[in-house]
């Protein structure tokens, strides 16, 4: 038998999905390592250093606009005044004359004695002359330096997971390579007789497999480096064999179908004879009731169900947390909005419903995709991620506030 964990929190259609969630987690015993990588290679990574400003932005006083750097005390609106220099963008500051003008562009520092900078369209140049039609207040069209970002600033702070604006503020402080998560290793498998790999021609009574390339485009996003494991056949000792390979060198075992106690489900037996060791054998969620987790040698592990829709609730449920938590990730969020559908249940189970969101006026609001069938992919393509339901909720109005799960991940910004 498998070594369970106490029954606390047990209901006889599976334990609560939070409960569930905890144990998960509570696998991870630490996270994953950190090590140094190129910036550039940074885009998905969970951030493991806080990063602080390094430097001014801008580093200098600098002008705004392709225009003339003036001092507006000595400038006469309609007079005509010579211009005396020039600074372009990259070139080292210089100094205005007592009575000129100086020639500047976007980006170039400011001349020592310029408190604005009139754009080239509202003067007029006559050779070495110019025209000002009037006097701008000071400071016009200059980027004082500091202003955008100050050196010694808190910018980021570990747990963030990285996308193009970090990398964009690392970037202009200079930062080369930076410390961030070591990427989970996860082992995908996508087991059953029926399933066919893409490319191959369907033999009667096959379907092609879905789920591993959804979860393994999944995990991608979420960080993970993914190992394909090809489909594993509903036979016992080819089920243990794959486990076994499966296990070795990755932090995460993770397969689709086979998990219920079908004549046909060959997961949890080949796990018992490995010396697997699940946590949570079954929870109290729909779709997807037949959920385990636990161990497996020195790799984690996740069987999800195989109904597609079932796959991937587990998948943003359970495994998207969990990879946060092994890289140290600000879990991921969820989003409180209004419904716009009315439903009726029997209350016992955590709920996952396709969900659109759609805008009414200035809000947006969660509707229905349609029917939802978990063996369905089509619906998929019109949902906007589920709509969670607490075991206890027995209805929904319209206008009700739901908990709603992105597909794409947001509100995991660290403090
Ligand atoms: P099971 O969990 O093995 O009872 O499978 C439940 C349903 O999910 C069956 O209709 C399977 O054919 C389907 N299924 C299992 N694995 C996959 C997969 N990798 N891709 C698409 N459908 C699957
Ligand atoms: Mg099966």
């Amino acid at each position: 038998m498998n070594a369970m964990l106490p029954a606390f929190g047990c209901t006889a259609g599976g334990i609560d999905f939070d409960v569930a969630l905890q144990r998960i987690l509570d696998l991870v015993d630490r996270p994953l390592p950190a090590e140094a990588v190129p910036l550039e290679s940074c885009v998905g990574r969970v951030l493991r250093e806080p990063i602080t400003a390094r430097v001014d932005l801008p580093p200098f006083d600098q002008s705004a606009m392709d225009g003339y750097a003036v001092r507006t005390a000595s400038l006469i609106a309609g007079a005509v005044t010579p211009v005396t220099g020039r600074t372009a963008t990259g070139e080292p500051p210089s100094r205005l004359a007592a009575c000129g003008v100086h020639r500047v562009l976007t980006g170039a520092a400011l001349p020592d004695g310029a408190d604005a900078v009139i754009a080239q369209e509202h003067v007029r140049r006559d050779g070495d002359l110019l025209t000002a039609a009037a006097v701008p207040p000071v400071g016009t069209n200059i980027r004082r330096c500091g202003e955008d970002i100050r050196a010694g600033t808190a910018l980021l702070y570990p747990g963030a997971t990285l996308d193009w604006r970090h990398i964009a503020i690392m970037a202009s402080q200079g930062f080369s390579a930076i410390q961030v998560s070591r990427s989970p290793r996860v082992a995908l498998l996508s087991t059953g007789r029926e399933l066919c790999a893409a490319g191959q021609d369907l033999a009667a009574g096959q379907i092609h497999d879905s789920n591993g390339p959804m979860l393994g485009a999944l995990l991608t996003a979420w960080g993970a480096s993914v190992r394909r494991v090809p489909i594993v056949a509903d036979n016992p000792a080819t089920m243990r064999a794959a486990l076994r390979a499966a296990a070795d060198g990755v932090d995460l075992v993770l397969t689709t179908a086979g998990i219920s106690v079908g004549d046909e489900d060959h997961v949890r037996d080949a796990l018992d004879a490995l010396g697997g060791n699940l946590a949570v054998l079954k929870v109290a969620m729909k779709p997807g009731k037949p959920l385990a987790a636990g161990r497996l040698g020195r790799a984690l592990f996740v069987g999800l169900p195989g109904n597609p829709q079932a796959a991937l609730a587990g998948a943003l449920g359970f495994v998207r947390p969990l990879l946060a938590r092994m890289m140290d990730a600000v879990p991921p969020g969820s989003l409180q909005i209004c419904a716009e559908f009315a439903l009726r249940r029997t209350p016992g189970r955590t709920e996952f419903i396709l969900a659109r969101l759609v805008r009414r006026g200035d809000a947006f609001v969660a509707t229905r995709t349609g029917s939802d069938g978990s063996g369905r992919l089509a619906p998929l393509l019109t949902a906007d991620g589920f709509v969670l339901l607490p075991a206890s909720t027995a209805h929904v109005a319209p206008g009700d506030v739901v908990t709603f799960v992105p597909f794409l991940s947001c509100g995991d910004r660290p403090r």
